[in-house]
């Protein structure tokens, strides 16, 4: 609620905030825990996990479809998190927001829907060098369905994109560009806006994986002007198995479903199916309603701090972190792009990543080790692999410097 919202972030209380958390108090390995793999998922504050408790004690029935009152009370529930995701993001109008199981799930039905009506044989799909697997692959796989070519921008050994090759690779026959606003693997913030507008000079539309970015910075899609944007609700301390597609309702409006099945019809005989409107076309079968009810809790939580808030609070820690980090021995940052999320990706001269991730796991300190499904990126950068640190707002500088203890600790181990 608005007058909920803190203003600024000097009257934020982080330390009270963290406390919200019960997952971060308990003891691993003997140690408190320190959690720093909140880009892969990051946790769950109590009200949110109580909201979902309470759906399911005593609210519970399907959505949609129920006359009786306790299915009218879930649907109502069910749907207010379409209005607050719609204010969330600045979408212009509610039926623009589709819910799905997650970014993966949002891009897929991006890449088959759009993909079925506005992507042809000879068509050009651009991404960037460093996506998300899940950002890549539905892009394959419609475009060997429908004899499409794949083309990528590279980035530069920072990890910002390559603006001249950008502007290059926009062609007549570019169906679409499909580009992370948050590399997960470097935290590179990418400047989607001015891709956008430089894409939408020649009408072609841009779809925005939006997973590493809308946890951490505030996301107005109108003000970027996305055709797409996908997010998941488990990276923004939302529950599993839900996410975001928002899409601008021209697009939405022409694109065929994806799924068939219950609630996305609007008549059904053996002869003939007529569909429901955007963006129950796109919902097909009973939802994950018990996440979308504790989504809804999970925005009011997060408005309630304010995302300038979050970002600030991620920007002073993500530079500490970044000058400690530096001055460890033997470590290189992958990924040191002039605007950066979040993200503390980095290895060892002489120990692989797995190691210093299984010491550091020894110490209660939980990181991500591996390609972080961006084999492509880890690949330009001519790594098998990298540790991988992100944070949130709920973290502090007391996590960075066990981070950093565990580190030297790990190396002194194998040296
Ligand atoms: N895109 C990016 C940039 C990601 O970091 C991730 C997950 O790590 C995904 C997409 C896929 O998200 P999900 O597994 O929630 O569908």
């Amino acid at each position: 609620m608005a007058e909920a919202v803190i203003q600024s972030k000097s009257n934020v209380d982080f330390q009270r905030i963290r406390e919200q958390f019960p997952v971060l108090s308990q003891q691993i390995k003997g140690q408190t825990l320190v959690y720093l793999d909140n880009a892969a998922s990051s946790q769950m504050p109590s009200r949110v996990a109580d909201r979902i408790d309470a759906y399911q004690r005593n609210e519970h029935a399907n959505v949609h479809r129920g006359i009786h009152t306790l299915s009218q009370k879930a649907t109502d529930a069910y749907e207010l998190t379409r209005k607050k995701v719609q204010r969330f993001i600045n979408a212009g109008h509610k039926e623009e927001i589709i819910y799905t199981t997650g970014t993966t799930d949002s891009i897929n039905l991006v890449a088959n829907s759009f993909g079925d009506r506005f992507i042809g044989e000879g068509d050009k799909i651009l991404i960037s060098e460093v996506e998300h697997h899940a950002n890549i692959v539905p892009w394959q796989m419609v475009a060997e369905r429908k004899g499409a070519k794949i083309n990528v921008i590279p980035v530069d050994d920072h990890g910002d994109i390559i603006w001249d090759k950008y502007v290059e690779l926009l062609t007549d026959n570019t169906a679409i560009v499909a580009v992370g606003h948050v590399s997960n693997a470097l935290g590179t913030v990418h400047p989607v806006k001015k891709m956008i507008s430089e894409a939408h000079k020649r009408d072609i539309p841009v779809m925005v994986d939006g997973a590493q970015a809308v946890p951490h910075t505030p996301v107005d899609v109108q003000d970027l002007d996305a055709d797409f944007y996908a997010f998941s609700a488990h990276k923004m301390c939302g529950p599993t198995g839900f996410g975001i597609l928002y899409g601008k309702k021209k697009y939405l409006n022409e694109m065929p479903p994806y799924r068939g099945g219950g609630d996305m019809i609007d008549k059904v005989s053996f002869e003939e199916t007529t569909y429901n409107i955007t963006p129950y076309k796109f919902e097909a079968g009973t939802p994950p309603i018990a996440a979308g009810i504790g989504f809804g809790e999970t925005i009011s939580f997060l408005e309630e701090i304010g995302m300038p808030n979050i970002a600030e609070q991620e920007r002073e820690l993500l530079e500490y972190g970044t000058q400690k980090l530096n001055a460890v021995e033997g470590i290189r940052i992958i990924g040191t792009a002039k605007e950066k999320a979040s993200v503390l990706s980095f290895v060892h001269e002489d120990i692989h990543a797995t190691d210093i991730g299984t010491i550091l796991d020894q110490q209660g300190i939980a990181i991500r080790t591996g390609h972080h499904c961006a084999q492509p990126t880890m690949r330009r950068f001519n790594v098998p692999a990298t540790a991988r640190a992100s944070l949130s707002f709920y973290n502090n500088k007391e996590d960075i410097d066990r981070l950093i203890k565990g580190i030297k600790k790990a190396i002194s181990i194998f040296q």
